[in-house]
């Protein structure tokens, strides 16, 4: 059985330009009226050191509607999931631009007592803006998609009640990041793991349901739609992080995420068309498939709505962590 899992990344990511109302305040609004009007849910990943900093400085006045509209999400029985770039914590505001700490870009890789206090911080802020101060988050995503090394960030999360993490894509590598999901290739659809992220651990308790991808060669990552939001989002990235990139995509091939805000429906449809043949060699297995957008790249809703309609017609329910964590066989 197959169900698709929508998950919005709900930030300005990159160096921390733009504004809350155009880039995530109305693209999530958006969003939400369309999975409204078809009685439907998806996970929004709140960023939420930048908030917390923004509200702190008070440098943006969309922060209240978007406190607003995360407690509306919430009511409305959208999941709010945990999501946390922890350069902001240090950040400085500097002529009308975020300085942010890179020192402290790779939650998994600060201290222990660091990724504590940095994960608490992060909780409290969400039941703070939630008014909900008993709430956790079923499920994280890091940021820039970095859970290695692995084992004392896994540890505090569950410590902390978390049970599902969606931080993973199978093929990825980041050479800059040591980021290196190549091993997670031969993994299942789910796994729960401890010590390394990309190693099942039966006896462990977090649970990975990665964000679905595919490797395909590296030409076929440069559409035209996808390259256009990408140097949106990259413009004013500093040219050693644009060279960077440039290494990664050295390698001959890569894996291309199920993004509903960077694909073309062509290609979504045919990324998907490949877990239907899947799904017809082993109906019994149950295949959870994560997809990713942000909100400062939604632009094109026909494509969104063209998406849920092919999984319409095949019948394929949109769902959510917490409704589909029972069928991952954990308790
Ligand atoms: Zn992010």
């Amino acid at each position: 059985m197959i169900v698709c899992i929508f998950t919005i990344d709900y930030e300005l990511y990159g160096n921390g330009d733009g504004n809350l109302y155009q880039q995530v305040y109305e693209p999530a609004e958006r969003l939400q009226q369309i999975f409204l009007s078809r009685n439907a849910r998806f996970v929004t990943f709140v960023e939420v050191a930048e908030l917390e900093i923004i509200e702190a400085h008070g440098t943006d006045s969309a922060i209240d509607k978007v406190k607003k509209q995360l407690r509306d999400l919430y009511k409305n029985g959208f999941e709010i999931g945990l999501h946390v770039h922890p350069q902001w914590y240090n950040a400085r505001y500097d002529q009308g631009h975020w300085q942010l700490d890179e020192f402290e870009y790779n939650l998994c890789a600060l201290p222990k007592d660091r990724i504590e206090h940095i994960i608490n911080r992060a909780i409290n802020y969400l039941r703070k803006v939630l008014n909900q101060p008993d709430y956790i988050p079923l499920c994280f995503r890091n940021s820039n998609w970095l859970f290695q090394p692995s084992q004392d960030l896994a540890g505090l999360l569950v410590d902390q009640g978390i049970k599902v993490d969606s931080s993973v894509y199978k093929g990825g590598f980041q050479h800059k990041h040591h980021l290196d999901y190549r091993r997670a290739l031969k993994n299942g659809y789910f796994w729960k793991f401890a010590r390394d992220v990309n190693i099942p651990d039966p006896s462990a308790q977090l649970l990975e349901i990665p964000t679905y991808s595919r490797m395909v060669y590296t030409w076929q990552l440069l559409s035209q739609k996808r390259m256009r939001i990408q140097q949106q989002a990259s413009a004013g990235y500093p040219l050693k992080a644009k060279l960077d990139r440039l290494t990664d995509f050295l390698h001959v091939r890569q894996p291309l995420k199920l993004d509903f805000c960077r694909l073309t429906i062509k290609e979504l449809v045919h990324m998907f068309d490949r877990v239907l043949k899947d799904e017809k060699k082993a109906p019994e297995s149950f295949k959870p498939i994560v997809a990713i957008g942000h909100t400062k790249d939604l632009q094109d809703y026909a494509t969104i709505e063209a998406f849920l309609a092919y999984l319409q017609k095949h019948e394929i329910a949109l769902s959510t962590f917490g409704h589909i964590y029972d069928r991952c066989g954990l308790s």
